[in-house]
């Protein structure tokens, strides 16, 4: 989970269509939510990604789901307010299902920032508050299958990828081609890029491999040699805003 900016509301939600709506939900129980500029909206403001998860759901968009931070059972006139609404994907809403986030609070990533109420230890979430350790059980961020393995997957390709890079790096020292330094770079550049809030699973990605000793090594080792790039850097900035503690 990362912190996310919410987009301007629909044009088309006035507050005449939003009661037309609401009174059309109350009637008939239909998903007035479904409009695609409401889902539109929302999967730009998540860059195509569930809100809790960080899956990408425009691989398969239809099965992103307009999420009900308020759950629309128990709060009807809730069901079109714009800052009510988050993208979801199908696990984490049935997850979180019509649980109360007034009496037992959650996280919601358009209002608190995850990392500080989410550490990361053995690919698992561990609740830093309660609220974090109450949004790990409701919404299901500790899935085995689903996440956790994802985790562990997510892990193994960076520290792949952190070896391959530290053989670039000698290959560049021991011939000092353009090329072999390009290639470094572009690897480097490619790991962070995997670190970036429009990444899948980005939160995860980013402290896995910021908290990579192995990582931290070759960077200092760049550094010194010249190698570090302002690019690098401001790729390496952005994805230290998303990295969770390790504990
Ligand atoms: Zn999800």
């Amino acid at each position: 989970m990362i912190k996310l900016e919410r987009s301007p509301k629909p044009k088309f939600l006035t507050s005449e269509k939003v009661k037309e709506l609401i009174e059309e939900f109350k009637k008939s129980g239909s998903s007035v939510w479904n409009a695609d500029p409401i889902k539109k909206q929302l999967l730009t403001s998540s860059y195509g990604k569930c809100s809790y998860c960080e899956c990408d759901l425009t691989e398969e968009s239809k099965y992103m789901e307009v999420e009900h931070f308020e759950d629309k059972k128990h709060n009807p006139d809730k069901v079109v307010e714009w800052e009510n609404l988050l993208p979801s994907c199908k696990k984490c809403n049935g997850s979180k299902s019509t649980h109360n986030v007034i009496s037992d609070p959650i996280l919601n990533p358009y209002l608190q920032d995850p990392r500080e109420h989410l550490a990361i230890r053995l690919f698992r979430m561990r609740g830093l508050t309660q609220i974090g350790r109450d949004s790990i059980d409701v919404v299901g961020l500790n899935n085995q299958e689903r996440l956790v393995l994802k985790r562990f997957e997510i892990g193994s390709q960076a520290a792949d990828s952190i070896e391959v890079a530290w053989e670039r790096y000698r290959t560049f020292k021991s011939n000092e081609r353009t090329q072999s330094k390009n290639r470094l770079i572009s690897l480097l550049e490619g790991i962070l890029l995997e670190c970036q809030p429009s990444a899948i699973y980005a939160a995860t990605t980013a402290t896995v491999v910021l908290t990579d000793s192995n990582f931290l090594a070759l960077i200092d080792t760049m550094k010194i040699d010249g190698l570090w790039s302002e690019d690098l850097e401001d790729l390496h900035t952005i994805a230290q805003s998303l990295a969770l503690r390790c504990a």
